[in-house]
């Protein structure tokens, strides 16, 4: 990225020298981590050339959106209805806190002992680092766990939040205080925005973030093929991706990358000709959090599929189009928001029941089960993710980690392990 940028940063608010600490920070690990890879998809050139600009081309798409009036909505969490926001005219940029950005800031307002994601977002935030978070008009907020819950109490000194109480249970009492929160930020953005929500600009958007759902369940589907045609990481980094660039654009290459991957498949050629295949589950793993995919890739496995927020439960179910009116369309936008497996629900059996479906599927030999350090929803329901995956006969192995590289040699030890494990009993 050029120097070109540093007027549109200074103006942002940025700490310029904390944001170069950052920006000098990505380029070698995304190096070693991305570039390094063998016989990596041409299409992949698009998300190198996004990552590359991350502070710069997007930031100015979002910085001449803002000049036209437009507002930019910053999410922490997948139960924000996207739809929402692009019908009343913004844009939703998913945050991603996925590093040990400004800890000791954050950790004059918040517990040590906390998940890093939490502690990230506020570190970013009071280390005014991250131009997407300083280029956000308002941040949504959710009740999924009680650590961000809180946090964003803390947060709104900064910025302004709008918090959405997402239930605990999906009862169908808990659909309809679900579905009146979905109806309360509509009213939200509308006044925000300036602008009326319709039938026709919330059809628009319904279609235009279920094409980018479907697009992603494309590639996700070419990845079930052995050898698979793509790295688990590549397609990490697409669905981070996936959180902030320009819809359209971005379903687009997405789609483009696809019809690259089915001549692979066709030719039958992979990234490489054999290897476990495992699927990882836990929590999101947001930019640059690259840590685990690439042990587990770099001791010879390869990642099929996550069911993660940075994964499936971001695209796997798409919105109902079939709402004859506004309120029906609302209904089924809250329906599909609710039907996301994440552990801040209890019981959450159906994300068992698709994490089994899901080794079938992929054709998987085994599970990585990853959540962030103080996780409680996550950890305490790893219990259960063993269970039932022992019932199985599924191998598992459970890590638990943070955003430092600290544990990085004894996490390799572990997943070598492990993969060596399911390797012999798969001979
Ligand atoms: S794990 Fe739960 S709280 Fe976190 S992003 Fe996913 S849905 Fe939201
Ligand atoms: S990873 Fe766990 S503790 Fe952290 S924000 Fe998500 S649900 Fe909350």
């Amino acid at each position: 990225m050029t120097g070109s940028y540093t007027k549109m940063w200074e103006s942002l608010g940025l700490d310029l020298e904390a944001h170069d600490r950052l920006l000098q920070a990505i380029p070698p690990a995304y190096g070693e981590v991305y570039l390094n890879q063998e016989n990596r998809p041409k299409g992949m050139e698009y998300f190198d050339f996004v990552i590359n600009e991350i502070h710069g081309l997007r930031i100015q798409e979002l910085q001449d959106h803002k000049a036209g009036g437009g507002k930019v909505i910053g999410a922490f969490c997948v139960f924000v209805p996207e739809e929402i926001v692009r019908a009343a005219g913004g844009i939703c940029i998913g945050l991603c806190s996925g590093a040990e950005i400004g800890f000791d800031l954050a950790e004059k307002v918040l517990p040590r002992s906390i998940c890093p994601l939490i502690k990230s977002f506020m570190g970013f935030k009071l280390a005014r680092v991250c131009p997407y978070f300083e280029s956000c008009d308002l941040v949504v907020g959710e009740t999924t766990c009680d650590g961000k819950k809180k946090a964003f109490e803390i947060l709104s000194d900064y910025v302004p939040v709008h918090v959405m109480e997402v239930p605990q249970m999906k009862r169908e009492k808990d659909r309809s205080l679900w579905a009146g929160e979905v109806r309360e930020f509509m009213a939200r953005m509308e006044k925000y925005t300036g602008n009326r929500v319709t039938e026709d600009s919330l059809r628009r958007a319904v279609r235009e973030v279920n094409a980018k759902r479907e697009a992603l369940m494309r590639l996700a589907g070419l990845r079930k093929n052995s050898p698979a045609p793509i790295s688990g990481k590549d397609s990490l980094l697409i669905n981070q991706i996936a959180m902030y660039d320009d819809v359209g654009r971005f379903t687009a290459k997405v789609n483009e990358l696809c019809d690259e991957l089915e001549i692979r498949v066709r030719e039958g050629r992979g990234i490489r000709e054999q290897g476990p295949r495992i699927v990882i589950t836990g929590t999101p793993m947001a930019v640059p959090n690259w840590k685990v995919p690439h042990i587990i890739e770099s001791s010879g496995a390869v990642v099929v599929a996550e069911e993660l927020c940075t994964g499936l439960r971001y695209f796997e179910n798409t919105v109902n189009e079939a709402g004859e009116n506004l309120d029906r369309m609302i209904d089924y936008i809250a329906d599909r928001y609710l039907d996301i497996n994440c552990a801040c629900f209890t019981p959450n059996r159906g994300r068992l029941e698709r994490l089994i479906s899901l080794v079938d599927e992929y054709g998987a030999d085994g599970v990585i089960h990853c959540s962030l350090t103080f996780c409680d929803p996550y950890a305490v329901e790893s219990y259960r993710v063993e269970q039932a995956l022992r019932e199985k006969g599924i191998p598992l192995l459970k890590i638990e980690t943070d955003y430092g590289q600290g544990d990085s040699g004894q996490l390799k030890t572990r997943i070598e392990a492990f993969l060596e494990m399911i390797g012999r009993s798969g001979e």
